[in-house]
């Protein structure tokens, strides 16, 4: 195991030590642990210095041992497993933070306790303030029908309801939101949304994709103490759970004002590249940024766009219809009406540097993408772009070597696969299903990954991230041995594409996603070695201490 220090910068910068002297002692030295450092070339240590908020050596414990000084700060690791922190390539921070104190939905088995919940969560908010969230799933009904708002109205009368489905592509509204929305019988579906109806042609509640933009218009943004308490509550649950970097996907401009706010003030905790939705393109040109541009802590310049819905409500585009939605085969998004405009903004965002961040789901929703991308490329020229498909869930088979080509990254949730590996077949069949979540087959055609969650569409916690790219096993419990097994991933893939793939995706593979002298010291121990227990415990597997930037931001003590 060789020693390997990083000299000049770090310890000139840290003003410690005199110019001339080879070395100073380490701020905090990780001890007697059991580094996996995803750096290919030093793979295992047993112990890594820290000075100031970097790495400056990783080596067995006796090496390490040369950086302590008088004030050096040491941390058993008792043997532990230690790994580089996570980096969350896909959330919806705000959500997310918001999510831990909505009304929850997610673990209703029934419409009766669907109903109970937001009929107790009304009685305790006052007349005229929103109900949201709730992350609903109709799939763990008897029978899976879409709610309605019948279910919830007469609880309701005094308090609009617009509670999502897990998915965040459906809502269900009660009958006082669609009245302030003005959302009647009459109300034309707009284009990427459906507005469902009853047999007597009213509207159910249920409003898909942009149906449920109209709902969304009318209820008034959180107020900036409002947000601030999501994102401080997001940060608290991000440390306690390893997750030491995010990729924010469609923040509004009022999330990434508190995150300059927070990292003002020295308390942003996790690290956050902020996308923008491709809708607002022309503010980031003007400013003149391109990908990647901040520090350390926050960055912007990329941006997001949908191309198309969700499998679970039946919006993701497919070259052929669903096989239980015969005349259905999906939407392309409201910004792909007409495909020219996702295109004209994309190349003005490529012009202009800023990096390109698309969710796409079914594989007519991918193959559109992929020609806008080629299209650009061949006409702006080659270069390094990192590119990215949010999802990219249900590939064409002609499509992995075109991904591949563009050097497309693919930013994946595993957790979804074992989610809805419990009814995708039912609605793709078997031959689409057999390119679903095709994390082994990407990976053959030498196409990146980067690993995340969607959170708060799925938790946050990394664990249950590596336990579904390594058993695939759904969450029904009826593919204990995987679903498609051949997609699984090793957990050393895995938490290479969760650590350097996901620091790649957004161009910050020399400054994180490894344990590595020069690196940003983010790391986390966990509780049992996710690499030799059987990867089915995996997910009962805890985060003992989270270190950002040599900073201690969880203890499980
Ligand atoms: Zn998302």
């Amino acid at each position: 195991m060789k020693r390997h220090y990083l000299l000049v910068p770090i310890l000139l910068a840290s003003g410690t030590c005199a110019v001339g002297q080879s070395k100073s002692a380490a701020d905090l030295l990780v001890r007697n642990a059991k580094v996996w450092t995803v750096d290919r070339d030093h793979p295992e240590a047993e112990a890594v210095a820290i000075l100031g908020d970097r790495i400056v050596a990783v080596g067995s414990n006796q090496e390490i041992d040369a950086w302590r000084g008088p004030n050096t700060r040491v941390q058993d690791g008792a043997g532990k497993r230690l790994v580089p922190g996570f980096n969350d390539a896909h959330v919806h921070f705000t959500s997310g933070g918001q999510q831990l104190d909505n009304v929850q939905l997610n673990d209703a088995t029934t419409t009766q306790e669907f109903a109970r919940r937001i009929a107790e969560r009304a009685a305790k908010t006052s007349k005229g303030e929103w109900i949201l969230g709730g992350d609903w799933d109709e799939t763990k009904w008897t029978p899976a029908q879409l709610p309605t708002k019948e279910l919830i109205d007469a609880t309701t009368s005094q308090t609009p309801v617009a509670v999502s489905r897990y998915d965040g592509h459906m809502i269900l509204a009660n009958s006082l939101a669609l009245k302030l929305a003005g959302v009647t019988a009459k109300t034309p579906d707009p284009d990427g949304g459906v507005i469902v109806h009853d047999t007597q042609g009213n509207p159910t509640g249920a409003l898909k994709d942009a149906a449920a933009d109209l709902v969304y218009k009318v209820i008034p943004d959180p107020t900036h103490d409002q947000r601030r308490h999501s994102i401080e509550r997001a940060l608290e649950h991000a440390a306690s759970v390893g997750v030491t970097s995010v990729q924010h996907m469609n923040p509004d401009y009022a999330d990434i004002a508190i995150y300059s706010e927070l990292l003002e003030e020295g308390k942003l905790t996790t690290r956050i590249y902020a996308a923008p939705l491709i809708s607002q393109v022309d503010d980031q040109v003007k400013i003149g940024i391109r990908h990647a541009f901040g520090g350390p802590f926050l960055r912007i310049g990329a941006l997001k766009s949908y191309a198309d819905g969700s499998l679970g409500s039946a919006t993701a585009y497919f070259f052929e219809p669903f096989n239980d939605q015969p005349n259905n085969r999906g939407l392309l998004s409201d910004a792909m009406h007409p495909v020219s405009l996702m295109r004209d903004r994309m190349m003005k965002a490529d012009a202009a540097s800023l990096q390109l961040c698309t969710h796409a789901i079914g594989d007519a929703g991918i193959s559109a993408i992929l020609d806008i991308y080629a299209e650009i490329e061949k006409t702006q020229g080659p270069g390094d772009r990192r590119w990215r498909i949010e999802h990219a869930q249900h590939m064409a088979a002609k499509d992995f070597d075109r991904f591949a080509q563009l050097h497309v990254i693919a930013s994946v949730q595993p957790y979804h696969a074992i989610d809805d590996g419990r009814w995708a077949e039912g609605r793709i069949g078997h031959d689409r299903a057999s390119r679903t979540y095709a994390f082994r087959t990407f990976l053959n055609h030498g196409v990146r990954l980067a690993l995340g969650t969607d959170w708060n569409v799925a938790p946050l916690n990394p664990m249950l991230t590596l336990y579904a790219a390594t058993t695939r096993a759904t969450l029904d419990g009826k593919n204990p041995n995987g679903w498609f097994p051949e997609e699984k991933l090793t957990v050393k893939e895995a938490i290479e594409a969760y650590t350097m793939g996901s620091a790649y995706a957004e161009f910050q593979e020399n400054v994180k996603g490894s344990i590595a002298p020069g690196k940003l010291a983010d790391m986390v121990l966990l509780s049992d070695d996710v690499l030799s227990i059987d990867p089915v415990k995996i997910r009962d597997v805890k985060v003992v201490k989270t270190w950002v930037g040599g900073k201690l931001v969880y203890d499980s003590r």
